[in-house]
């Protein structure tokens, strides 16, 4: 399945039929050729082509047969996921971290490297130790390597941008490791590749449309649309981190004042809770030795036995949250919107706080309509966002509005 095999794959199942059946049986536990015929509208002799040829390439396989309307049992077809995976690249807190991804999202194999062992131009070589050590043991077929990389990125040319903190501009990952591999190699930012995740591997959305807002350290969104991941025109769609919302607030990394990010996110809600320290009614002096001690789960504990300021500080996050997530609604009337990352920890009173003030800020019948939901960070979120990045390309598995040559 390597070499001439492996490109023959990919130029075939860029024509539409193949991947239409490919989706719909990938979709179906098991699936008829009536059936797919039925679901596609193609006709019986057009399916039975496709999934001999989606069978000869390894991509599907006939599991026992079906129920029967009277005639022969129908023979099932699925996808035989294990045989094929991603290599998932993935920038995380304190490592990059690789992974075997089967096409089912099931983690087959998994390790890391520190974040900081290079110089910035070693990094390709770097992340050369990890798709090695991966590739070595791997079983499967490598359908394509991809990257969740940190700063702006340019999916179409595979560029990253600007990631300032590892001292990357202009870095031509895609290029460099292709050149390396001979294998399809694809990027994004963690916040869109969280959202594809979760449209994906997660509950989904009924209209294709999809807003996730991941908050930990910093703030960013992505946005699924018409079952799209949108970009935006400089690549930055979801960057809503960096929207100033709080006249005279402090000033944000990005060099302006009062940023989402400056008071809706772990750091912003740590430094308030540790003023709170200082109040001799502060219930936070009985679950930390000092306000430096002070973490998201010491919060999250003060917050679930109603200390007022900790209570004071979720709201005005959730404040904020709401007018951000308003501001989505009222743009895009996207009905399911999901706010994800260690935020969620916070539970029930930052959804609540969430809810209330989206309820002021946007138009009623809208804000009526809008399902938010706080989610616990999945751990494995931006490794199957990774993966769903690659399926969606190689596979057609989602619509990504980001179509690469
Ligand atoms: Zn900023």
């Amino acid at each position: 399945m390597k070499g001439f095999l492996a490109k023959a794959t990919r130029q075939h199942t860029k024509n539409h039929n193949s991947r239409l059946v490919f989706r719909i049986i990938y979709e179906d536990e098991a699936i008829s050729r009536a059936d797919i015929a039925r679901k596609t509208g193609l006709t019986r002799t057009t399916v039975s082509t496709v999934v001999s040829e989606l069978i000869e390439q390894g991509l599907i396989e006939e599991t026992g047969t079906g129920q029967s309307s009277g005639g022969r049992l129908p023979v099932l077809l699925r996808v035989a996921h294990e045989a094929h995976g991603v290599l998932a690249l993935s920038f995380e807190d304190m490592r990059i971290v690789g992974a075997l991804v089967d096409m089912r999202g099931g983690i087959q194999q998994r390790v890391s490297l520190p974040l900081y062992g290079y110089r910035p131009e070693e990094l390709p070589d770097y992340l050369s130790r990890l798709i090695d050590e991966l590739r070595a043991d791997a079983t499967t077929h490598i359908l394509g390597i991809g990257l969740s990389m940190p700063g702006i990125v340019d999916p179409l040319r595979g560029i990253v941008r600007r990631a300032v903190n590892f001292g990357l501009v202009d870095a031509p990952l895609r290029q460099v490791l292709q050149e390396r591999y001979h294998l399809p190699v694809y990027l994004d930012n963690a916040a869109h590749l969280a959202a594809l995740a979760e449209y994906m591997f997660g509950d989904g959305a009924a209209s294709g449309n999809l807003a996730v807002i991941s908050v930990g350290v910093g703030v960013g969104a992505g946005v699924v649309l018409n079952g799209t991941l949108f970009h935006g025109d400089g690549f930055g769609a979801g960057e809503i981190g960096h929207v100033v919302v709080a006249d005279n607030g402090i000033r944000c990394n990005c060099g302006n004042v009062g940023c989402l990010e400056t008071v809706a996110s772990v750091p912003a809600i740590l430094r308030a809770a540790r003023r709170w320290f200082g109040d001799p009614s502060s219930q936070l002096r009985a679950l930390a030795p000092s306000a430096a001690a002070v973490d998201l789960d010491v919060v999250r504990r003060a917050l679930e036995a109603g200390d007022p300021g900790v209570t004071a500080v979720i709201e005005e996050v959730g404040h904020y949250l709401g007018i951000a997530i308003a501001h989505i609604v009222g743009l895009l009337n996207i009905e399911r919107i999901v706010v994800t990352g260690a935020i969620a920890v916070l539970g029930p009173p930052l959804l609540e706080a969430i809810r209330a003030s989206l309820a002021r800020h946007a138009l009623a019948p809208l804000a009526a309509m809008t399902n938010v939901e706080l989610i616990p960070e999945r751990s494995d979120a931006v490794l199957l966002g990774i993966t769903a990045m690659v399926l969606d390309q190689e596979l057609g598995l989602l619509h990504s509005s980001v179509r690469l040559s």
